[in-house]
């Protein structure tokens, strides 16, 4: 077997429009010749977040792809992807919480990867984050290793996952977004609230909840 060498002029992030993968973007581009950024329509309960994707990558000139994952919501039911089932509001004490997607962060990454290798591509940029770990065991710094291995083997093929957010925790995250000179882009820009509003979002649901106090550590953090 013939592995290729890593490319390091171009990177696909993994970017679904909220605040880690746009602060990954942003990390990005100040590393990357090439940057492209791919999104996943996986049905999600808001079709906003694609929107902001959208409007995030043209504001940043980024090279955007959306990627039809409608599978996943077929295999999946849950509270991200079905209207009809409710987000709860306090995540269940010794389970992971209901808007958990079994395997959504694997199913991202291989397709990524098959996209990426298709350009010529090494680099793939995720967002994942072991330090603010909600009960997502796959984003968990061993499975993204695991992953980057089995990806080799399976395409033959020389990825380097990146996971510029895997031992930080949020107000670390918006101390990155502001050090790359993106503080405002991420707070006005991205999505993450669970309610589907943009920026500062409906302030109540548990996404919302870990923005803000993110936010507020860090400007008592490092704006003081
Ligand atoms: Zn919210």
């Amino acid at each position: 077997m013939k592995m290729n060498t890593r490319n390091k002029d171009a990177a696909v992030v993994v970017f679904s429009g909220g605040q880690d993968s746009t602060t990954c973007l942003l990390w990005a581009l100040k590393r990357y010749k090439e940057v492209v950024a791919v999104s996943f329509d996986y049905g999600q309960r808001h079709k906003a977040e694609l929107e902001c994707a959208k409007e995030i990558a043209g504001e940043l000139n980024v090279e955007w792809h959306v990627l039809d994952m409608s599978l996943l919501n077929q295999l999946a039911p849950n509270s991200l992807t079905r209207a009809e089932i409710e987000v709860e509001k306090e995540a269940p004490v010794d389970d992971v919480p209901n808007s958990v997607v079994d395997g959504r962060n694997m199913l991202f990454l291989t397709f990524a990867a098959v996209f990426a290798k298709q350009k010529g591509i090494t680099d793939i940029i995720t967002g994942v984050s072991q330090s603010d770990f909600s009960g997502y065991p796959d984003c968990r710094d061993v499975f993204i290793k695991s992953l980057n291995a089995t990806l080799n083997l399976a395409m033959d093929y020389t990825f380097c996952i990146e996971t510029p957010l895997m031992w930080i925790d949020k107000a670390d995250t918006w101390k990155l977004a502001d050090d790359l000179g993106g503080l405002s882009i991420v707070r006005d820009k991205t999505l993450t609230c669970y309610n589907g509003i943009k920026g500062n979002g409906c302030g109540n649901c548990p996404s919302c909840r870990l923005r803000r106090e993110g936010y507020e550590k860090f400007l008592e953090k490092y704006k003081k």
